[in-house]
């Protein structure tokens, strides 16, 4: 199909200083828990955008020297020599498909503790760690200043000769620069602090200093914050950033421009929608003649399309819809709208920098496997056999393995016990929130419904004769995971005896099929992800008295890592549950609940009508066992290979049993010593 010409505008070149972005598709600086660590894997994901159509493409968070040291998180780094040659691993990639490069070059200031480097770091003043260790900055007198001014210049060189495009200076989100310029942060009576004019001086001094190193081949783009302040959400409190912006406005030669609250910049879909920055964005374009770029978690073309129209932005900004959708520009120009797969919002590529591992994507099992494992987002090897595959359940784990089954050229047959495909992205979606979650089903059934090589039973709960019955050369199982009732999780690790009447103890599973409770309700969250909290929400929709109790001394504590627990928090709180923390559940009985101090055991009783167990989910994996039992017994009809995959082996967050699915659907018909061969990718510098 040719591309809709609503969409032209989205593929105009742009200019940005001497360079010119072939589009207005613009990955902006995201992290990738890869670093300075990981570059041929680095190399390897931003590869693929560029392959994707993104005109530009940009690093993560990159340290101009190593007083900017933010281990244990993976940041790039352009040090010297070596990160010439590893950062050039990506440069090139990108460059082969027409894309530009870009750097965000980093100096991270009382967010730096240089655990690994050990070197003093430096801030504004001597202020504690902004990442909560016990250390303090030293204030950089004026000799730290022209240090600093000549680290960025010399990075820049490095940049330059690395072969990026874009050289940013980043003045946002709490890292050095952003500091200077903040009335709140910035207490020098220096000329670097004071007068808006003082506290501006080294972002300007940044920005002229970097146009001067680099300027004839590179662009300059500055990443600033429109706002100045966290106010309510998509109410912007500028305060004096207008003013301060008016000052800079015709410097460099793009604006990257965010905001102050970073959990609602990148927010999860849960409390966060798409283009939320607008309303932020109003002024820039009136200030600047220089191209504007934002972000919104953009994935609708209509809405790129409109936010170029109406003079909002120049480039669309995306960091997780281009992870989520590598080939979202191409798949816009040539005209495949169906085949887009959303990014959901749900952060758990965010969770990866968080816990310093690789980013793995709940929509895209191929993201940070390019090099490693030689996936391709789009591409699949044929099919290895004429086999016929059976797949039992349409979970994310079903339907993802029968997509990329199909998608490889088997003869699939997808059977699913209800009506509805999806299983349990299907039912959370319907929880408050979690709307776009069903994007994971959208795209998946959209796609096999195309290929003919795959037929759908519905209503179709196999038991291990009717699975022997298809007479399928491979079986794979992905039946899902229920929730328990018996307590059994982290806090109690063979469950709770005693508990009360059965028909009062509630479970997720209960909740999502419309069985609710009455009266007051107690939720034990012992999960700590979003479901307990979300089963608060719900259950305060119904009018219920809600108290959340958990062992931990926040609510939904591990969504930390998907910038999503403090907003959870609040919402619970705004909606009047009570959050008990630090307290296991001891014993309920129908009409009180006995809670335990996590520190000191001591007890407390508290009135309790229902509870709501959210601790932990048991496989559903009587049909495997069944199977299984069958196979080793030479039954008639066995398969050559029986799996089982996804929440039926070892429940987990969905992006794991989304990748699950894939995995399965890459390695059928691979010999096993092939897919175990997996090269790991790990820096060795031979420098003397
Ligand atoms: P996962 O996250 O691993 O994909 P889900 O719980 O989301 O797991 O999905 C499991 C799906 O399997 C559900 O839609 C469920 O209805 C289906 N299912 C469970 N048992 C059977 C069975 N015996 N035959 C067919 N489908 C089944
Ligand atoms: Fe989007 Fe979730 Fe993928 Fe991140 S992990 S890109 S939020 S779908």
């Amino acid at each position: 199909m040719p591309r809709d010409p609503r969409y032209d505008i989205l593929f105009e070149p742009v200019r940005i200083g001497p360079v010119t972005a072939g589009n207005r598709f613009y990955q902006v600086p995201h992290c990738t828990g890869l670093g300075w660590l990981r570059p041929r894997m680095l190399a390897g994901l931003r590869g693929i955008k560029a392959e994707g159509g993104w005109g530009v493409v940009c690093t993560e968070y990159c340290s101009i020297h190593p007083a900017s040291d933010d281990l244990p998180f993976p940041y790039a780094s352009l040090w010297d020599e070596t990160d010439i040659k590893a950062q050039a691993l990506m440069t090139e990639k990108v460059h082969a498909h027409g894309a530009l490069a870009g750097v965000e070059l980093w100096f991270g200031g009382a967010r730096n503790t240089n655990l690994f480097t050990r070197e003093v770091p430096l801030s504004v003043d001597s202020v504690p760690n902004h990442a909560g260790n016990p250390y303090q900055t030293r204030a950089m007198d004026k000799a730290d200043i022209r240090r600093l001014r000549k680290w960025h210049r010399e990075a820049a060189l490095r940049a330059k000769t690395a072969g990026f495009d874009i050289v940013y200076v980043y003045a946002t989100h709490g890292y050095l620069l952003s500091h200077f310029l903040s009335p709140r942060f910035n207490t020098r009576s220096d000329e670097y602090g004071g007068s808006l004019e003082n506290r501006v001086r080294l972002v300007r001094e940044l920005i002229e200093e970097t146009k001067e190193a680099v300027g004839d081949r590179c662009a300059v783009a500055v990443r600033f914050a429109a706002d100045e302040a966290i106010g309510e959400d998509g109410v912007p409190r500028l305060g004096e950033r207008r003013e301060m912006f008016e000052m800079l406005a015709e410097l460099p030669d793009l604006w990257d421009v965010n905001i102050a609250d970073y959990s609602y910049e990148m927010g999860v879909s849960r409390f966060v929608k798409e283009a939320a920055l607008e309303p932020y964005m109003a002024f820039v374009k009136s200030v600047t003649s220089k191209p504007v770029v934002t972000v919104g978690r953009f994935t609708s073309p209509d809405t790129m399309a409109s936010q170029v129209k109406r003079g909002i932005v120049d480039f669309i900004g995306a960091a997780r819809p281009s992870i989520a959708e590598p080939f979202l520009p191409k798949k816009i120009e040539e005209g495949r709208l169906e085949d887009i797969r959303e990014c959901i919002g749900c952060n758990i590529c965010y969770s990866g920098d968080g816990q310093s591992v690789p980013i793995r994507c709940t929509q895209n099992p191929t993201v940070n496997e390019e090099w490693r494992r030689g996936w391709h987002p789009e591409r699949i090897d044929p099919r290895g056999s004429e086999a016929k595959v059976l797949v039992v359940g349409a979970g994310p784990a079903g339907l993802e393995a029968a997509r990329a089954l199909g998608q490889r050229g088997y003869e699939v047959v997808l059977a699913e016990a209800g009506r509805e495909l999806g299983g349990r992205v299907t039912l959370e979606s319907r929880l408050p929130g979690l709307g776009e979650w069903a994007r994971v089903r959208d795209y998946r059934v959209q796609q096999i419904g195309r290929m003919a090589n795959v037929e759908v039973y519905r209503e179709s709960e196999l038991d291990a004769e009717e699975v022997l019955a298809v007479g399928a050369d491979h079986v794979v199982i992905a039946t899902g995971a229920a929730w328990r009732r018996d307590g059994f999780g982290r806090y109690h690790p063979a469950g709770l005896a005693g508990l009360g009447p059965v028909e009062r103890i509630f479970t997720p599973d209960d909740i999502m099929a419309g069985r609710l409770p009455q009266g007051r309700v107690v939720i034990f969250d012992d999960d700590h992800y979003y479901m307990g909290p979300v089963m608060a929400e719900r259950l305060r929709a119904e009018g219920l008295p809600v108290s959340l109790v958990t062992p931990e001394d926040k609510a939904g504590a591990w969504s930390a890592y998907t910038a999503e627990q403090v907003r959870s928090q609040r919402r619970l709180l705004e909606l009047g549950v009570e959050i008990v923390t630090a307290h296991g559940l001891s014993a309920f009985d129908g009409r009180e609940a006995v809670l335990a101090c996590a520190y000191t055991g001591r007890e407390t009783t508290v009135p309790a009508e229902a509870l709501v167990m959210v601790t932990a989910r048991r496989p559903n994996d009587g049909l495997h066992r069944a199977l299984a039992a069958r196979v080793a017994a030479g039954a008639e009809g066995a398969p050559r290979s029986l799996r089982r995959i996804g929440d039926c082996e070892a429940p987990a967050i969905i992006a794991a049993a989304v990748y699950a699915g894939h995995r399965y659907a890459r390695e059928l018909d691979v010999p096993a010593q092939d897919h175990a061969r997996v090269p790991q990718d790990r820096v060795f510098d031979a420098t003397p």
